[in-house]
């Protein structure tokens, strides 16, 4: 296995990650960068970014395309691999690949989460086909029809409301009495006529041969109904991308990284930012800072 050393090494590519990155280089230390699939993490398919990160107007691959682009002219090296473990080497931290070991005096887990999936019949047997998770890429395919979003998190009201720009009707079932997003989109679902909201409800299975053609909805007062629709968009909630991590960095419930408030995990030396980290409060700004918190504390401890 080769070696490869660091000062610091930042798993995932995603707004959290890469801000970290670059201010570590910018601070003069060696950095990599480690990420399995496309740069840009979860806002990759946000066409506006909301509240945006600076005064500008800007879509998620844009303020990604960015960053990757100032880290690689700051030297951050860019590694194109996933993470299989990560060890604890007292002074140095490990992160493995398939083939390659890097060492690094420090190390920050960025590597987000993502869309959970209802887990009803007919999901996954219709995925691409009507099932969908990203309204900014698909919603122009679905002109003049119907389509169903589930969730009543700032998700779902977003992407509803993205949806209601292409389509006749959008059904936004919830299984709650009310929405827990921000009041700026509850107050944009309610002015919205196309969109229909169904509280107390959920979904029991998605409908159709080869395309989408319903959904089986339960409502909690014991009601059935099919909701007749072309596409189906799933917005209830996140999953940690943590399954590379040890027993030794402590995780909540739902399997998110808890750190002190110093952003340190269970690990010394090993911190966690962004979607991973339990009690991330979700919001572009938040990856932001918490990345420079991060890399304030990293700072504190490498350049003493
Ligand atoms: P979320 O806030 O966790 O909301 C998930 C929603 O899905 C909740 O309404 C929840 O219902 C519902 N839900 C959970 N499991 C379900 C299931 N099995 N079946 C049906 N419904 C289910 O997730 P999110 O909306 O994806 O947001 C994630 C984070 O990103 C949040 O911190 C959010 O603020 C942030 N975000 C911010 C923006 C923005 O500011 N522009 C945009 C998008 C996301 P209950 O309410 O009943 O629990």
């Amino acid at each position: 296995m080769s070696q490869h050393s660091h000062d610091v090494l930042v798993i995932g590519e995603g707004v959290a990650g890469l801000t970290a990155a670059r201010e570590l280089a910018r601070a003069g230390l060696k950095v990599a960068t480690f990420e399995a699939q496309l740069f840009g993490g979860l806002v990759i398919n946000i066409n506006e970014l909301e509240p945006a990160p600076d005064a500008r107007k800007v879509g998620g691959a844009e303020l990604a395309s960015e960053l990757m682009q100032e880290n690689g002219e700051l030297g951050v090296e860019s590694i194109q691999e996933e993470v299989i473990s990560i060890r604890d080497g007292g002074d140095l931290k490990k992160v493995e690949t398939a083939g390659t070991s890097y060492d690094g005096r420090a190390l920050i887990i960025a590597s987000g989460a993502r869309l959970k999936k209802l887990g009803v019949p007919g999901e996954a047997e219709l995925e691409g086909r009507g099932v969908s998770q990203c309204a900014d890429c698909d919603g122009p395919m679905y002109q003049n029809v119907e389509v169903v979003v589930v969730g009543g998190g700032d998700s779902a009201l977003q992407e509803a409301l993205v949806l209601a720009k292409f389509c006749r009707k959008v059904y936004l079932v919830h299984r709650g009495g009310r929405f827990r997003a921000q009041p700026h989109f509850v107050e944009q679902v309610a002015a919205q006529p196309k969109i229909a909201t169904v509280f107390n409800a959920s979904i029991e299975m998605v409908d159709g041969s080869r395309m989408v053609e319903g959904v089986r909805v339960k409502h909690h007062d014991g009601r059935s109904q099919t909701i007749a629709c072309a596409g189906v968009f799933a917005y209830i909630g996140l999953a940690p991308n943590g399954d590379f991590l040890p027993e030794e960095i402590a995780r909540d419930a739902d399997g998110f990284v808890t750190t002190a408030a110093s952003l340190e995990t269970a690990l010394p030396g090993v911190y966690a930012i962004g979607a991973v980290r339990s009690g991330y409060k979700g919001l572009i700004t938040d990856a932001v800072d918490e990345a420079q918190r991060a890399v304030r504390a990293i700072r504190a401890r490498l350049m003493k």
